[in-house]
Protein backbone atom coordinates (compact mmCIF):
# COMPACT_ATOMS: atom_id res chain seq x y z
CA UNK A 1 0.00 0.00 0.00
CA UNK A 2 3.00 2.07 0.76
CA UNK A 3 4.53 1.48 -2.57
CA UNK A 4 1.61 1.91 -4.60
CA UNK A 5 1.35 5.40 -2.75
CA UNK A 6 -2.16 4.60 -1.27
CA UNK A 7 -1.02 6.42 2.21
CA UNK A 8 1.87 7.37 3.99
CA UNK A 9 2.17 7.28 8.08
CA UNK A 10 2.62 10.11 9.65
CA UNK A 11 2.80 8.73 13.44
CA UNK A 12 2.62 5.25 14.78
CA UNK A 13 -0.88 3.79 13.94
CA UNK A 14 -1.90 7.37 11.97
CA UNK A 15 -2.08 7.86 8.43
CA UNK A 16 -2.49 10.07 5.69
CA UNK A 17 -4.42 8.36 2.77
CA UNK A 18 -3.37 9.44 -0.71
CA UNK A 19 -6.27 9.97 -4.01
CA UNK A 20 -6.36 5.80 -5.19
CA UNK A 21 -7.20 5.38 -1.59
CA UNK A 22 -9.20 7.88 -1.06
CA UNK A 23 -11.47 6.37 -4.37
CA UNK A 24 -10.96 2.62 -3.09
CA UNK A 25 -12.89 3.79 0.23
CA UNK A 26 -15.69 5.39 -1.63
CA UNK A 27 -16.47 2.71 -3.50
CA UNK A 28 -16.72 0.58 -0.44
CA UNK A 29 -18.70 3.00 1.25
CA UNK A 30 -21.07 3.24 -1.43
CA UNK A 31 -21.24 -0.60 -1.15
CA UNK A 32 -22.13 -0.74 2.02
CA UNK A 33 -24.64 2.46 1.98
CA UNK A 34 -26.67 0.45 -0.50
CA UNK A 35 -26.90 -2.31 1.74
CA UNK A 36 -27.45 -0.30 4.76
CA UNK A 37 -30.35 1.43 3.31
CA UNK A 38 -31.71 -1.04 1.66
CA UNK A 39 -32.09 -3.13 5.37
CA UNK A 40 -33.89 0.03 6.57
CA UNK A 41 -30.97 1.83 7.97
CA UNK A 42 -31.07 5.67 8.27
CA UNK A 43 -27.41 7.65 8.15
CA UNK A 44 -25.97 9.72 10.55
CA UNK A 45 -22.95 11.98 11.60
CA UNK A 46 -21.90 11.80 15.24
CA UNK A 47 -18.91 13.34 16.64
CA UNK A 48 -16.07 12.28 17.11
CA UNK A 49 -15.25 14.43 20.07
CA UNK A 50 -17.56 13.16 22.95
CA UNK A 51 -17.48 14.52 27.22
CA UNK A 52 -16.09 12.45 29.00
CA UNK A 53 -18.54 12.26 31.56
CA UNK A 54 -20.91 10.46 29.41
CA UNK A 55 -18.96 7.72 29.28
CA UNK A 56 -18.03 7.80 32.78
CA UNK A 57 -21.88 6.83 32.76
CA UNK A 58 -21.86 3.77 31.11
CA UNK A 59 -18.58 2.73 33.01
CA UNK A 60 -15.94 2.43 29.72
CA UNK A 61 -13.97 5.59 30.65
CA UNK A 62 -11.13 3.12 32.18
CA UNK A 63 -11.23 0.08 29.85
CA UNK A 64 -7.49 -0.44 29.39
CA UNK A 65 -6.14 0.41 25.88
CA UNK A 66 -9.43 1.73 24.50
CA UNK A 67 -10.20 5.92 24.91
CA UNK A 68 -7.68 8.40 24.12
CA UNK A 69 -8.75 11.80 25.32
CA UNK A 70 -8.67 15.36 25.12
CA UNK A 71 -7.08 16.25 28.88
CA UNK A 72 -7.75 20.56 28.49
CA UNK A 73 -11.64 20.41 27.48
CA UNK A 74 -12.55 17.02 29.92
CA UNK A 75 -13.10 15.54 26.22
CA UNK A 76 -12.47 12.13 24.77
CA UNK A 77 -12.46 10.86 21.03
CA UNK A 78 -14.64 8.42 20.29
CA UNK A 79 -13.77 4.67 19.82
CA UNK A 80 -17.17 3.30 19.21
CA UNK A 81 -20.68 5.52 19.47
CA UNK A 82 -22.94 3.57 21.73
CA UNK A 83 -22.96 6.34 24.32
CA UNK A 84 -24.18 8.93 22.00
CA UNK A 85 -26.38 6.78 19.61
CA UNK A 86 -27.94 6.17 23.66
CA UNK A 87 -28.21 9.92 24.51
CA UNK A 88 -29.54 10.32 20.74
CA UNK A 89 -32.05 7.21 22.08
CA UNK A 90 -33.32 8.84 25.16
CA UNK A 91 -34.30 12.27 23.57
CA UNK A 92 -35.79 10.81 20.38
CA UNK A 93 -37.61 7.27 21.32
CA UNK A 94 -40.65 7.97 23.72
CA UNK A 95 -43.15 5.26 22.52
CA UNK A 96 -43.06 1.79 21.06
CA UNK A 97 -44.44 3.29 17.68
CA UNK A 98 -40.80 4.85 17.26
CA UNK A 99 -39.22 1.30 17.46
CA UNK A 100 -37.35 -0.08 15.39
CA UNK A 101 -34.84 1.52 14.32
CA UNK A 102 -31.32 1.24 12.28
CA UNK A 103 -28.95 4.06 12.49
CA UNK A 104 -25.65 4.22 11.00
CA UNK A 105 -23.22 6.00 10.33
CA UNK A 106 -19.50 6.22 8.42
CA UNK A 107 -16.91 7.85 10.35
CA UNK A 108 -13.66 8.30 11.98
CA UNK A 109 -12.82 6.41 15.34
CA UNK A 110 -9.80 6.50 17.90
CA UNK A 111 -8.45 4.17 20.15
CA UNK A 112 -5.50 4.07 21.82
CA UNK A 113 -3.97 0.61 20.61
CA UNK A 114 -0.78 -0.15 22.16
CA UNK A 115 0.41 -2.12 19.29
CA UNK A 116 -0.57 -0.78 15.99
CA UNK A 117 0.36 -2.66 13.60
CA UNK A 118 0.26 -4.21 9.51
CA UNK A 119 -0.37 -0.50 8.44
CA UNK A 120 -3.77 0.32 8.48
CA UNK A 121 -4.67 -2.92 9.38
CA UNK A 122 -4.88 -1.88 13.37
CA UNK A 123 -4.75 2.22 13.49
CA UNK A 124 -5.04 4.31 16.10
CA UNK A 125 -7.62 6.53 13.58
CA UNK A 126 -9.73 4.65 11.09
CA UNK A 127 -13.13 4.60 9.61
CA UNK A 128 -15.69 2.51 10.62
CA UNK A 129 -19.30 1.97 9.59
CA UNK A 130 -21.31 1.50 12.79
CA UNK A 131 -25.17 1.05 13.31
CA UNK A 132 -26.79 0.29 16.06
CA UNK A 133 -30.58 -1.12 16.40
CA UNK A 134 -32.71 0.10 19.03
CA UNK A 135 -35.95 -2.60 19.63
CA UNK A 136 -38.84 -3.16 22.31
CA UNK A 137 -38.68 -6.79 22.21
CA UNK A 138 -35.53 -9.79 22.11
CA UNK A 139 -37.25 -11.12 18.82
CA UNK A 140 -37.09 -7.93 17.20
CA UNK A 141 -33.37 -7.85 18.17
CA UNK A 142 -32.78 -11.09 16.62
CA UNK A 143 -34.55 -9.75 13.74
CA UNK A 144 -32.49 -6.44 13.52
CA UNK A 145 -29.54 -9.15 14.27
CA UNK A 146 -29.82 -11.14 11.15
CA UNK A 147 -30.67 -8.41 8.89
CA UNK A 148 -26.95 -7.20 9.70
CA UNK A 149 -25.80 -10.41 9.07
CA UNK A 150 -27.29 -10.93 6.05
CA UNK A 151 -26.23 -6.90 4.93
CA UNK A 152 -22.45 -8.16 5.93
CA UNK A 153 -22.57 -11.30 3.66
CA UNK A 154 -23.53 -8.98 0.83
CA UNK A 155 -21.27 -6.42 1.75
CA UNK A 156 -18.50 -8.38 1.73
CA UNK A 157 -19.25 -10.84 -1.09
CA UNK A 158 -19.87 -7.20 -3.19
CA UNK A 159 -15.90 -6.00 -2.28
CA UNK A 160 -15.01 -9.88 -4.17
CA UNK A 161 -13.80 -11.17 -0.77
CA UNK A 162 -13.48 -14.57 0.68
CA UNK A 163 -14.01 -14.49 4.29
CA UNK A 164 -16.26 -16.63 6.95
CA UNK A 165 -18.59 -16.19 10.07
CA UNK A 166 -17.55 -17.12 13.71
CA UNK A 167 -19.06 -17.36 16.67
CA UNK A 168 -17.30 -14.33 19.06
CA UNK A 169 -16.94 -13.01 22.60
CA UNK A 170 -18.61 -10.01 23.55
CA UNK A 171 -15.67 -8.67 25.14
CA UNK A 172 -15.56 -4.68 26.41
CA UNK A 173 -18.99 -4.15 24.77
CA UNK A 174 -21.02 -6.94 27.07
CA UNK A 175 -23.58 -8.52 25.78
CA UNK A 176 -25.57 -11.54 24.78
CA UNK A 177 -24.25 -13.02 21.39
CA UNK A 178 -21.66 -11.84 18.04
CA UNK A 179 -20.34 -13.45 15.39
CA UNK A 180 -17.00 -11.85 13.31
CA UNK A 181 -16.82 -11.57 9.58
CA UNK A 182 -12.97 -13.02 8.73
CA UNK A 183 -10.71 -13.28 6.35
CA UNK A 184 -7.97 -15.43 6.86
CA UNK A 185 -4.42 -14.20 6.96
CA UNK A 186 -1.24 -15.08 8.43
CA UNK A 187 -1.11 -11.22 9.35
CA UNK A 188 -4.56 -11.20 11.16
CA UNK A 189 -4.16 -10.94 14.78
CA UNK A 190 -7.57 -13.04 15.64
CA UNK A 191 -7.12 -16.98 16.39
CA UNK A 192 -9.99 -18.80 15.02
CA UNK A 193 -11.12 -22.77 15.25
CA UNK A 194 -12.69 -24.15 11.56
CA UNK A 195 -14.09 -26.92 10.97
CA UNK A 196 -13.58 -28.51 7.44
CA UNK A 197 -16.19 -30.59 7.65
CA UNK A 198 -19.33 -29.02 9.26
CA UNK A 199 -20.07 -24.88 9.50
CA UNK A 200 -18.27 -25.03 13.16
CA UNK A 201 -16.21 -21.88 12.86
CA UNK A 202 -15.03 -19.51 15.86
CA UNK A 203 -13.05 -17.42 17.80
CA UNK A 204 -10.07 -19.11 19.65
CA UNK A 205 -11.98 -16.68 22.47
CA UNK A 206 -14.31 -18.56 22.90
CA UNK A 207 -14.14 -21.78 20.85
CA UNK A 208 -14.56 -25.15 21.98
CA UNK A 209 -13.58 -28.78 21.14
CA UNK A 210 -14.90 -31.98 21.70
CA UNK A 211 -11.97 -33.63 23.84
CA UNK A 212 -13.30 -35.13 26.23
CA UNK A 213 -12.81 -34.33 30.10
CA UNK A 214 -10.34 -36.11 32.30
CA UNK A 215 -12.89 -37.68 34.61
CA UNK A 216 -12.42 -40.19 37.35
CA UNK A 217 -9.56 -43.25 38.08
CA UNK A 218 -9.14 -45.76 41.01
CA UNK A 219 -9.21 -43.61 44.18
CA UNK A 220 -5.70 -44.37 45.57
CA UNK A 221 -6.64 -42.53 49.25
CA UNK A 222 -5.27 -39.12 50.41
CA UNK A 223 -3.19 -36.97 48.54
CA UNK A 224 0.63 -37.82 49.55
CA UNK A 225 3.68 -35.95 48.80
CA UNK A 226 6.40 -36.93 46.72
CA UNK A 227 9.81 -35.56 45.86
CA UNK A 228 10.18 -33.84 42.24
CA UNK A 229 14.00 -32.57 42.42
CA UNK A 230 14.44 -29.55 39.94
CA UNK A 231 11.83 -31.16 37.60
CA UNK A 232 9.80 -27.59 36.07
CA UNK A 233 7.65 -28.29 33.13
CA UNK A 234 4.85 -30.82 32.61
CA UNK A 235 6.44 -32.75 30.07
CA UNK A 236 9.67 -33.25 32.53
CA UNK A 237 6.73 -34.33 35.41
CA UNK A 238 5.53 -36.54 33.12
CA UNK A 239 8.84 -38.24 32.22
CA UNK A 240 9.88 -38.12 35.71
CA UNK A 241 6.92 -39.71 36.89
CA UNK A 242 5.90 -42.05 34.38
CA UNK A 243 2.44 -40.76 34.17
CA UNK A 244 0.16 -39.33 31.17
CA UNK A 245 -0.28 -35.74 30.43
CA UNK A 246 -4.26 -36.12 31.56
CA UNK A 247 -2.94 -36.75 35.24
CA UNK A 248 -1.20 -33.47 36.04
CA UNK A 249 -3.22 -30.07 36.74
CA UNK A 250 -1.33 -27.38 36.04
CA UNK A 251 -1.86 -24.07 38.39
CA UNK A 252 -1.11 -20.84 37.34
CA UNK A 253 -1.90 -17.70 39.38
CA UNK A 254 -3.11 -13.70 38.23
CA UNK A 255 -3.97 -11.27 40.13
CA UNK A 256 -7.27 -10.00 39.58
CA UNK A 257 -8.07 -6.91 41.04
CA UNK A 258 -4.40 -7.28 42.80
CA UNK A 259 -6.24 -10.49 44.76
CA UNK A 260 -4.55 -13.89 43.42
CA UNK A 261 -6.69 -16.35 41.88
CA UNK A 262 -5.45 -19.51 40.62
CA UNK A 263 -6.06 -21.12 37.56
CA UNK A 264 -5.87 -24.96 36.96
CA UNK A 265 -5.79 -26.38 33.44
CA UNK A 266 -4.78 -29.82 32.43
CA UNK A 267 -1.24 -30.80 31.25
CA UNK A 268 0.06 -28.23 28.77
CA UNK A 269 -3.40 -27.05 28.62
CA UNK A 270 -3.00 -23.02 27.35
CA UNK A 271 -5.07 -20.26 29.24
CA UNK A 272 -7.10 -18.32 26.96
CA UNK A 273 -6.86 -14.77 28.74
CA UNK A 274 -10.52 -14.08 27.12
CA UNK A 275 -12.03 -16.82 28.19
CA UNK A 276 -10.52 -16.29 31.74
CA UNK A 277 -10.96 -13.06 31.50
CA UNK A 278 -15.10 -13.76 31.02
CA UNK A 279 -14.94 -16.54 34.08
CA UNK A 280 -13.00 -14.10 36.16
CA UNK A 281 -16.46 -11.84 35.76
CA UNK A 282 -14.95 -8.41 34.72
CA UNK A 283 -12.21 -6.22 36.39
CA UNK A 284 -8.27 -6.11 35.71
CA UNK A 285 -6.12 -8.92 35.95
CA UNK A 286 -2.46 -10.01 34.70
CA UNK A 287 -0.79 -13.11 35.16
CA UNK A 288 1.69 -12.74 38.40
CA UNK A 289 5.05 -12.35 38.30
CA UNK A 290 7.90 -15.00 39.49
CA UNK A 291 7.80 -12.02 42.87
CA UNK A 292 4.20 -12.62 43.16
CA UNK A 293 3.82 -16.33 42.89
CA UNK A 294 6.77 -16.41 45.91
CA UNK A 295 4.95 -13.93 47.74
CA UNK A 296 1.37 -15.80 47.20
CA UNK A 297 2.32 -19.34 47.76
CA UNK A 298 6.06 -19.88 48.54
CA UNK A 299 6.81 -21.64 45.91
CA UNK A 300 8.15 -20.85 42.42
CA UNK A 301 6.05 -21.40 39.02
CA UNK A 302 6.23 -25.31 38.58
CA UNK A 303 5.94 -26.24 42.23
CA UNK A 304 2.14 -24.24 42.43
CA UNK A 305 -0.65 -26.20 43.43
CA UNK A 306 -4.60 -25.73 44.60
CA UNK A 307 -4.05 -27.68 47.62
CA UNK A 308 -3.97 -25.25 50.74
CA UNK A 309 -3.85 -22.35 48.50
CA UNK A 310 -5.75 -19.23 49.93
CA UNK A 311 -8.11 -17.54 47.51
CA UNK A 312 -9.99 -18.67 44.58
CA UNK A 313 -9.80 -21.40 42.67
CA UNK A 314 -11.28 -21.98 38.83
CA UNK A 315 -10.29 -25.04 37.36
CA UNK A 316 -10.65 -25.60 33.59
CA UNK A 317 -14.30 -27.81 32.46
CA UNK A 318 -11.92 -30.57 31.30
CA UNK A 319 -11.20 -31.30 35.24
CA UNK A 320 -14.82 -31.39 36.36
CA UNK A 321 -15.20 -33.75 39.71
CA UNK A 322 -11.62 -35.11 38.93
CA UNK A 323 -9.53 -37.10 40.50
CA UNK A 324 -6.41 -39.25 40.85
CA UNK A 325 -4.62 -35.91 40.19
CA UNK A 326 -0.88 -34.71 40.63
CA UNK A 327 -0.37 -30.56 41.06
CA UNK A 328 2.51 -28.92 42.95
CA UNK A 329 2.32 -28.74 46.56
CA UNK A 330 3.38 -24.98 47.07
CA UNK A 331 6.82 -26.03 48.10
CA UNK A 332 9.81 -25.91 45.56
CA UNK A 333 10.37 -29.50 44.20
CA UNK A 334 7.51 -31.04 45.83
CA UNK A 335 4.40 -32.47 44.38
CA UNK A 336 0.92 -33.97 45.62
CA UNK A 337 -0.68 -37.06 43.88
CA UNK A 338 -3.97 -38.42 44.73
CA UNK A 339 -5.78 -35.05 44.51
CA UNK A 340 -9.80 -35.50 44.44
CA UNK A 341 -11.21 -32.23 43.23
CA UNK A 342 -14.75 -32.83 44.98
CA UNK A 343 -12.96 -33.30 48.24
CA UNK A 344 -9.86 -31.77 48.96
CA UNK A 345 -10.24 -28.53 47.29
CA UNK A 346 -13.61 -26.82 48.63
CA UNK A 347 -15.39 -23.91 47.05
CA UNK A 348 -13.48 -25.06 43.31
CA UNK A 349 -15.28 -23.20 40.73
CA UNK A 350 -15.63 -24.29 37.35
CA UNK A 351 -14.91 -22.76 33.84
CA UNK A 352 -13.95 -22.85 30.38
CA UNK A 353 -10.57 -21.36 30.26
CA UNK A 354 -8.48 -23.39 28.05
CA UNK A 355 -7.80 -22.79 24.24
CA UNK A 356 -8.34 -25.41 21.89
CA UNK A 357 -5.38 -26.20 20.05
CA UNK A 358 -5.37 -27.25 16.07
CA UNK A 359 -6.75 -30.93 15.47
CA UNK A 360 -8.56 -31.34 18.29
CA UNK A 361 -12.25 -32.31 17.24
CA UNK A 362 -15.16 -30.46 16.41
CA UNK A 363 -17.55 -29.86 19.31
CA UNK A 364 -20.26 -30.67 16.35
CA UNK A 365 -19.14 -33.52 14.63
CA UNK A 366 -15.43 -34.80 15.63
CA UNK A 367 -13.62 -34.04 12.71
CA UNK A 368 -10.45 -32.27 13.17
CA UNK A 369 -10.56 -28.50 13.71
CA UNK A 370 -7.93 -25.85 12.30
CA UNK A 371 -6.70 -23.21 13.95
CA UNK A 372 -5.66 -20.58 12.16
CA UNK A 373 -4.91 -16.94 12.20
CA UNK A 374 -7.48 -14.40 10.69
CA UNK A 375 -8.27 -10.56 10.08
CA UNK A 376 -11.56 -9.40 11.49
CA UNK A 377 -13.56 -7.04 9.03
CA UNK A 378 -16.91 -7.02 11.24
CA UNK A 379 -18.46 -7.68 14.19
CA UNK A 380 -22.37 -7.70 15.04
CA UNK A 381 -23.42 -8.01 18.59
CA UNK A 382 -26.32 -8.18 20.38
CA UNK A 383 -25.91 -5.51 23.23
CA UNK A 384 -29.24 -6.21 25.14
CA UNK A 385 -30.13 -3.39 27.60
CA UNK A 386 -26.59 -2.49 29.20
CA UNK A 387 -26.52 1.10 27.56
CA UNK A 388 -30.03 1.44 27.85
CA UNK A 389 -29.83 1.30 31.68
CA UNK A 390 -27.02 3.33 31.98
CA UNK A 391 -28.65 5.89 29.93
CA UNK A 392 -31.95 5.74 30.65
CA UNK A 393 -33.43 5.10 26.88
CA UNK A 394 -37.11 3.97 27.55
CA UNK A 395 -40.44 3.84 25.35
CA UNK A 396 -43.86 3.61 27.01
CA UNK A 397 -45.44 0.40 25.39
CA UNK A 398 -48.95 -0.66 24.71
CA UNK A 399 -50.31 -0.16 27.74
CA UNK A 400 -48.15 3.02 28.88
CA UNK A 401 -45.13 0.92 30.58
CA UNK A 402 -42.11 2.89 30.28
CA UNK A 403 -39.54 0.18 29.45
CA UNK A 404 -35.90 0.03 28.38
CA UNK A 405 -34.79 -0.12 24.60
CA UNK A 406 -33.11 -3.19 23.98
CA UNK A 407 -29.57 -2.93 21.98
CA UNK A 408 -27.60 -4.09 19.22
CA UNK A 409 -24.46 -2.73 17.89
CA UNK A 410 -22.21 -3.44 14.24
CA UNK A 411 -19.38 -2.21 13.03
CA UNK A 412 -17.14 -2.93 9.80
CA UNK A 413 -13.51 -1.40 9.68
CA UNK A 414 -13.17 0.17 6.45
CA UNK A 415 -9.71 0.42 5.80
CA UNK A 416 -9.23 -3.78 6.38
CA UNK A 417 -11.85 -3.87 3.48
CA UNK A 418 -9.01 -2.26 1.18
CA UNK A 419 -5.78 -4.28 2.85
CA UNK A 420 -7.97 -7.72 2.93
CA UNK A 421 -9.27 -7.19 -0.87
CA UNK A 422 -5.09 -6.07 -1.55
CA UNK A 423 -3.96 -9.24 0.95
CA UNK A 424 -6.01 -11.95 -0.68
CA UNK A 425 -5.76 -10.40 -4.64
CA UNK A 426 -2.31 -9.12 -4.87
CA UNK A 427 0.87 -10.77 -6.48
CA UNK A 428 4.51 -10.46 -6.99
CA UNK A 429 4.37 -7.27 -9.13
CA UNK A 430 1.48 -5.02 -7.08
CA UNK A 431 -1.91 -5.25 -6.78
CA UNK A 432 -5.05 -6.78 -8.12
CA UNK A 433 -8.28 -4.46 -6.91
CA UNK A 434 -10.91 -6.42 -7.40
CA UNK A 435 -13.29 -4.81 -9.97
CA UNK A 436 -15.89 -3.35 -6.98
CA UNK A 437 -13.08 -1.52 -5.07
CA UNK A 438 -10.82 -0.40 -7.80
CA UNK A 439 -9.93 3.10 -7.73
CA UNK A 440 -10.43 3.15 -11.66
CA UNK A 441 -11.91 0.61 -13.58
CA UNK A 442 -9.47 1.21 -16.67
CA UNK A 443 -5.61 2.45 -16.58
CA UNK A 444 -5.07 3.29 -20.05
CA UNK A 445 -0.24 3.64 -20.66
CA UNK A 446 0.47 6.10 -23.65
CA UNK A 447 3.45 3.90 -23.96
CA UNK A 448 5.46 7.18 -25.59
CA UNK A 449 4.57 10.63 -25.48
CA UNK A 450 7.08 11.97 -28.32
CA UNK A 451 4.97 10.02 -30.99
CA UNK A 452 2.24 12.86 -31.62
CA UNK A 453 -0.03 9.61 -32.51
CA UNK A 454 -0.20 8.12 -29.73
CA UNK A 455 -0.75 11.37 -27.35
CA UNK A 456 -3.94 11.27 -29.62
CA UNK A 457 -5.20 7.99 -28.83
CA UNK A 458 -4.29 7.45 -25.87
CA UNK A 459 -6.26 11.23 -25.26
CA UNK A 460 -9.18 10.11 -27.14
CA UNK A 461 -9.05 6.85 -25.77
CA UNK A 462 -9.41 8.04 -22.38
CA UNK A 463 -12.58 10.40 -23.11
CA UNK A 464 -14.61 7.55 -24.92
CA UNK A 465 -13.95 5.05 -22.00
CA UNK A 466 -14.84 8.16 -19.24
CA UNK A 467 -18.17 8.86 -22.26
CA UNK A 468 -18.94 5.53 -21.44
CA UNK A 469 -19.49 5.85 -17.53
CA UNK A 470 -16.25 4.45 -16.65
CA UNK A 471 -13.28 5.84 -14.47
CA UNK A 472 -9.94 5.76 -15.84
CA UNK A 473 -6.40 6.69 -15.05
CA UNK A 474 -4.27 8.05 -17.74
CA UNK A 475 -0.45 7.57 -17.33
CA UNK A 476 0.76 10.40 -20.30
CA UNK A 477 3.88 11.26 -18.19
CA UNK A 478 6.70 11.88 -20.92
CA UNK A 479 9.50 11.62 -18.49
CA UNK A 480 9.07 8.04 -17.54
CA UNK A 481 9.95 5.00 -19.60
CA UNK A 482 7.84 2.56 -21.01
CA UNK A 483 9.11 -0.24 -18.69
CA UNK A 484 7.75 1.63 -15.93
CA UNK A 485 4.57 3.12 -17.10
CA UNK A 486 4.20 -0.97 -17.33
CA UNK A 487 4.96 -1.96 -13.81
CA UNK A 488 3.81 1.26 -12.44
CA UNK A 489 0.51 0.03 -13.89
CA UNK A 490 0.86 -3.35 -12.78
CA UNK A 491 1.72 -2.26 -8.71
CA UNK A 492 -1.61 0.23 -9.16
CA UNK A 493 -3.74 -3.14 -10.11
CA UNK A 494 -6.80 -1.57 -11.92
CA UNK A 495 -8.51 -4.38 -13.67
CA UNK A 496 -7.94 -3.89 -17.34
CA UNK A 497 -5.48 -1.60 -18.84
CA UNK A 498 -5.42 0.02 -21.97
CA UNK A 499 -1.82 -0.10 -24.27
CA UNK A 500 -1.54 2.90 -26.62
CA UNK A 501 1.85 2.07 -28.29
CA UNK A 502 3.56 2.31 -31.74
CA UNK A 503 2.92 -1.26 -32.91
CA UNK A 504 -0.11 -1.49 -32.47
CA UNK A 505 -1.22 1.68 -33.67
CA UNK A 506 0.15 1.04 -36.79
CA UNK A 507 -2.12 -1.57 -37.85
CA UNK A 508 -5.16 0.52 -35.85
CA UNK A 509 -5.09 -1.55 -32.79
CA UNK A 510 -4.35 -1.36 -29.05
CA UNK A 511 -3.89 -3.83 -26.47
CA UNK A 512 -6.06 -4.65 -23.61
CA UNK A 513 -4.35 -6.66 -20.27
CA UNK A 514 -6.04 -8.55 -17.84
CA UNK A 515 -4.19 -7.42 -14.58
CA UNK A 516 -5.97 -10.29 -12.60
CA UNK A 517 -5.18 -13.17 -15.25
CA UNK A 518 -2.57 -11.02 -17.34
CA UNK A 519 -3.96 -12.17 -20.36
CA UNK A 520 -3.49 -9.48 -23.48
CA UNK A 521 -5.37 -8.96 -26.51
CA UNK A 522 -5.52 -6.59 -29.43
CA UNK A 523 -8.68 -4.36 -30.61
CA UNK A 524 -9.30 -1.96 -33.38
CA UNK A 525 -9.09 1.69 -32.19
CA UNK A 526 -12.81 2.20 -32.51
CA UNK A 527 -13.34 -1.44 -30.51
CA UNK A 528 -11.99 -0.20 -27.35
CA UNK A 529 -14.94 0.70 -25.41
CA UNK A 530 -16.56 -2.51 -26.05
CA UNK A 531 -13.69 -4.81 -25.52
CA UNK A 532 -12.76 -2.88 -21.84
CA UNK A 533 -16.75 -3.34 -21.13
CA UNK A 534 -16.81 -6.91 -21.80
CA UNK A 535 -13.61 -7.69 -19.97
CA UNK A 536 -14.70 -5.56 -16.86
CA UNK A 537 -18.15 -8.32 -17.27
CA UNK A 538 -15.64 -11.10 -17.09
CA UNK A 539 -14.18 -10.46 -13.87
P1 LIG B 1 -9.87 -6.00 17.19
O1 LIG B 1 -10.21 -7.25 17.94
O2 LIG B 1 -9.19 -6.26 15.88
O3 LIG B 1 -9.19 -4.97 18.04
P2 LIG B 1 -12.40 -4.94 17.87
O4 LIG B 1 -13.11 -6.15 18.32
O5 LIG B 1 -11.80 -4.03 18.85
O6 LIG B 1 -11.28 -5.36 16.80
P3 LIG B 1 -14.83 -3.61 17.13
O7 LIG B 1 -14.87 -2.79 18.35
O8 LIG B 1 -15.81 -4.70 16.97
O9 LIG B 1 -13.35 -4.14 16.88
O10 LIG B 1 -14.90 -2.61 15.88
C1 LIG B 1 -15.60 -2.91 14.68
C2 LIG B 1 -14.66 -3.02 13.49
O11 LIG B 1 -13.76 -1.90 13.41
C3 LIG B 1 -13.73 -4.21 13.55
O12 LIG B 1 -14.39 -5.35 13.09
C4 LIG B 1 -12.61 -3.79 12.62
O13 LIG B 1 -12.94 -4.03 11.26
C5 LIG B 1 -12.52 -2.30 12.85
N1 LIG B 1 -11.42 -1.95 13.75
C6 LIG B 1 -11.39 -2.07 15.10
N2 LIG B 1 -10.24 -1.61 15.60
C7 LIG B 1 -9.51 -1.17 14.54
C8 LIG B 1 -8.22 -0.57 14.41
N3 LIG B 1 -7.48 -0.33 15.47
N4 LIG B 1 -7.79 -0.23 13.16
C9 LIG B 1 -8.56 -0.47 12.08
N5 LIG B 1 -9.78 -1.04 12.15
C10 LIG B 1 -10.26 -1.39 13.36
MG1 LIG C 1 -9.87 -3.79 19.50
Amino acid sequence: MLRAGLMRQLTGGVYAYLPMMVRALHKAERIIREEMNAIGGQEFLLPALNPESLWVQTGRRNIPNFILSVKERDLVLAPTHEEVIGWLGAMHIQSYKDLPQIWYQIQTKFRNEPRPRSGVLRGRQFTMKDSYTLDRTWEDLDTGYDLHAEAYRKIFSRCGLKFFVVGASSGAMGGTGSQEFMVESEHGEDTVAKCPACDYAANLEIATSGLSAVGRATDHGAPEKIDTPNVKTIDELAAFLNVPHERLAKSRIYLHDSKPVLILTVGNDQVNETKLGAALGGGEYRAASPEDLRATTGADAGSIGPIGFKGRIIADLRLKNANGLISGANVNDLHLRNIDLTRDVPKLEYADVRSVENGEPCPSCGQALRVTNAIELGHIFKLGTKYSEALNIRYLDESGQSQLVIMGSYGIGLERILACAIEQGHDENGIVWPAALAPFDVHVVAVNMNNSDIVLHAHQTYRQLQQAGLTVLLDDRSSVSPGFKFKDADLLGMPVQVIVGEKGLKNGQLELKVRKRGERSMVPVDGVVAGVQDLLKSL
